[in-house]
């Protein structure tokens, strides 16, 4: 496995759509080129599978748009974790009511960020039943993130040697998973990878099945399915074939048996 930190590094520091990335997608294209002609030129095209794809999308965040939330708490009665756009407070004793009121109110009037007590955390981010996942939650919108962004603008600014002004873009990522933005992309090709297919989007907790079943290793359960994603797979995996077959014959076995229960209780008389 080949992981390159890049184009990610940069857009930190220059948001996703500046130049500096452009230039940088390019050259990370030239890569790419490498890569296949050397499988080319010692026929490995027709034996390697090859998945290109990302980890995430990204958003950019000027400095106008880094929300303080430390001015709406008293100093000495919270630990804040996390990085934006997400943060994670942690009340000290007795302090969790006036921290979340504090939040919920600053919040309103705020407009660009929303508050979660642990339990309110939506379900779909598998994260609310974690012992690990503190009280308070903090997720921005789109196009904003939290004082922590100041400091990282700091650090950045002076690794890449540039000024921050109310204008500089920083790329930010970790908004909700259903944000277009946050999109990773997947393109794959090799003996066991359809042609000129374009798949319908699946999870990426998906792409664990996947690829078990592109290097026949049983695969161990996960939260992943290979039901959302076989479909970039020249052969349908076995269970994929039976899958739809075992539905059909249950839905008729289930009919056949109320026909059963109906008719023994004169529903047809
Ligand atoms: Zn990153």
């Amino acid at each position: 496995m080949l992981y390159i930190e890049e184009p990610d590094s940069h857009a930190h520091a220059f948001g996703p759509d500046s130049p500096v990335i452009i230039e940088l997608i390019k050259r990370l294209d030239n890569l790419t080129c490498y890569l296949i002609k050397k499988l080319e030129e010692n026929n490995l095209t027709e034996k390697v599978n090859l998945i290109f794809l990302s980890d995430h999308g990204m958003d950019s965040v000027s400095p106008p748009h880094f929300i303080d939330i430390t001015q709406y708490l008293e100093p000495h009665t919270y630990d804040i974790a996390g990085s934006s756009p997400v943060l994670h407070i942690l009340p000290h004793e007795g302090y969790e009511e006036a921290i979340y009121e504090n939040l919920t109110e600053f919040s309103k009037k705020q407009g660009h960020f929303s508050v979660f007590k642990k339990d309110d955390l939506l379900t779909r981010w598998h994260f609310k039943n974690n012992p690990r996942t503190p009280p308070i939650f903090l997720l921005a919108d789109d196009g904003y993130g939290f004082q922590d962004l100041a400091i990282s603008a700091e650090y950045l600014s002076k690794k890449f040697n540039f000024k921050v002004s109310n204008k500089s873009k920083f790329g930010v990522h970790g908004y909700d998973n259903l944000d277009l933005k946050m999109k990773p992309y997947f393109v794959a090709r090799g003996p066991k990878i359809k042609k000129n297919k374009m798949v319908i989007p699946f999870w990426t907790v998906d792409l664990f099945a996947l690829f078990c079943e592109i290097l026949e290793v049983p695969q161990l359960p996960s939260n992943g399915s290979l039901l959302r994603v076989h479909d970039v797979l020249v052969s349908r995996p076995y269970f994929v074939q039976v899958f739809p077959k075992f539905v059909l014959v249950a839905i008729m076995v289930y009919g056949v048996l109320d026909l059963m229960v109906f008719y023994r209780y004169g529903f047809f008389t």
